[in-house]
Order: C-alpha cells, then sequence, then structure tokens
C-alpha cells in the first residue's frame, strides 16, 4: 500500500464528513450511491506500474494513467465516516487503459469497485477536457428530487427548473444552471453514462429519472452543497403542494434580478 500524501487525504477526510451527511438525510439507504475523486493531480510521485495484482477492465483511452479513489461495490456510503479502507479504494488505471490495479484501501474480502464504475471514468475524462476543475463526481439518492423525477414537469426542463429556482432565492443564486433532467436508463451501463454526459455540457448535476442524482464539482462538499441547495427547492415545492397549494413563487423579473447578481 502506498503512503497518500497529505493533499489525497485532505480529499478523503471531506469525502468521509460528506458521507456522514448523505447518511442523516437518508439518501444512502442500504448500498446506495457511490463516489469517485480524480487525484491524478494530487500524487507528485509516480505509482509504480508493477502492482500486486492487475484486474482487467476495458477503460476509454483517455483514462490511461489516471489515479481515482472509488467507493466499493455493495458497500454501505454510511461506512465511510469510520471504516473507509474496507469500503472504498484508489486506483490505478494502466497507460493502456485495459486493466487497473488497488493502490490503497479496499481493504474487505470480497472487495470490488462500484458497479457505476464506467459513468464515473466516462465523467472524469469529459471534466478533463471540458472541466478540470471538477475532480469529484458524487451519486446519491436525495428524496425530495426523486419524488419529483416522477412527476410530469420532469418531461419538461425548463419548467422543472423555474420550478425549483422561483421557491427561494438560494436555489437560483447557487444553482443558476439547473438540473438536467436524464431519462430513465439502467443502472451501471453505457447509456445512462452517456445521458449524463449530455446532461453535463450544461450544467453540473444531472437526476436519473425515478433513481438519483449526480453532482460532479470540486470537492465533495461543493458536490453535496449542489445536490443539497437543489434537493431544497424540490423539498419546498412538494411542500407546498401536499399543504393544497401551487405557488406564483419569485416572478420572472425577481429571478432575472437574481441572475444579474451571480
Ligand atoms: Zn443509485
Amino acid at each position: 500500500m502506498h503512503i497518500l500524501p497529505d493533499k489525497v487525504k485532505n480529499e478523503i477526510d471531506k469525502v468521509s464528513e460528506i458521507a456522514g451527511f448523505l447518511w442523516e438525510r437518508q439518501w444512502a439507504e442500504r448500498n446506495a450511491g457511490n463516489i469517485s475523486i480524480n487525484l491524478s493531480s494530487f500524487f507528485e510521485n509516480n505509482i509504480s506500474d508493477k502492482p500486486n495484482k492487475l484486474i482487467k477492465y476495458n477503460f476509454p483511452k483517455d483514462a490511461g494513467g489516471m489515479l481515482l479513489f472509488v467507493t466499493g461495490k455493495g458497500s454501505r456510503l454510511r461506512h465511510l465516516v469510520d471504516r473507509i479502507k474496507e469500503t472504498s479504494c484508489i486506483i490505478k488505471i494502466n497507460d493502456e487503459a485495459n486493466a487497473y490495479s488497488i493502490i490503497w484501501g479496499g481493504e474487505k474480502d470480497g472487495f470490488e469497485v462500484t458497479s457505476e464504475i464506467i459513468t464515473h471514468v466516462l465523467i472524469h475524462v469529459f471534466n478533463l477536457e471540458n472541466n478540470p476543475q471538477n475532480k469529484i463526481v458524487l451519486h446519491t439518492h436525495p428524496t425530495e428530487l426523486i419524488v419529483l423525477s416522477h412527476h410530469p414537469i420532469f418531461k419538461d426542463q425548463d419548467k422543472f427548473n423555474h420550478s425549483l429556482w422561483k421557491m427561494c432565492p438560494e436555489i437560483k443564486l447557487f444553482v443558476p444552471q439547473g438540473v438536467y433532467c436524464a431519462q430513465y436508463a439502467l443502472s451501471g451501463t453505457q447509456a445512462l453514462a452517456e445521458i449524463t454526459i449530455e446532461g453535463l455540457k450544461t450544467t453540473n448535476i444531472v437526476l436519473w429519472e425515478m433513481h438519483g442524482a449526480l453532482a460532479t464539482a470540486e470537492n465533495a462538499e461543493m458536490a453535496f452543497d449542489l445536490l443539497d441547495v437543489a434537493n431544497k427547492g424540490a423539498k419546498l415545492i412538494l411542500t407546498a403542494w401536499s399543504s393544497g397549494f401551487d405557488p406564483a413563487g419569485l416572478s420572472m423579473e425577481q429571478l432575472e434580478e437574481l441572475g444579474s447578481i451571480i
């Protein structure tokens, strides 16, 4: 196992803290959710390409050489709080991008990386090209956003985002690009990865229909904040509806005024 640079330890500590929040929010039941971080820029020394065990996997070519923190398949995110080495690992993808090795963590019998690995890797490749500041990919199950993904307005993304923004100023301020409404696709598939990347061309939050949400940002806290604020909008609108009224909300002029101070 490699000794981790302090910068890497800091990122992992943030993930650990945020995983606790996800559990408290009830956004991470059982093994729900997965997290990855592109750590390539945090490792100054070259990591040996002669690992104990190479695990074959067909990655996209541009992922060659990447160092990623990833959570484990079937792992409970709540365990990232106090047993992170059993629940997650750091992998190095070989230069040919046809295998990886675990260089830290994964200390549990039968440990495997998340079944959403292809989505995570494709997003990191996309980020490298388009948004290199975004190092983390966080997928979780924000309750109210999922409920709203069952509502007919999910099929009208402009209306969906307006419904979130109009509920209070912070949502327009901190999620100005809104949420991308991605139609249902099976977990762990290339189809889900592709529709997610389509969404990330315009925003950093993708809502997977009838499933959950994914955010990409500079670090774990910023990704959590994006989802937390967006979910607050969903919670407010659902609360209004369940109280029996459909709020007019902030006017277009008020929203435009907020847009001008971003
Ligand atoms: Zn999920």
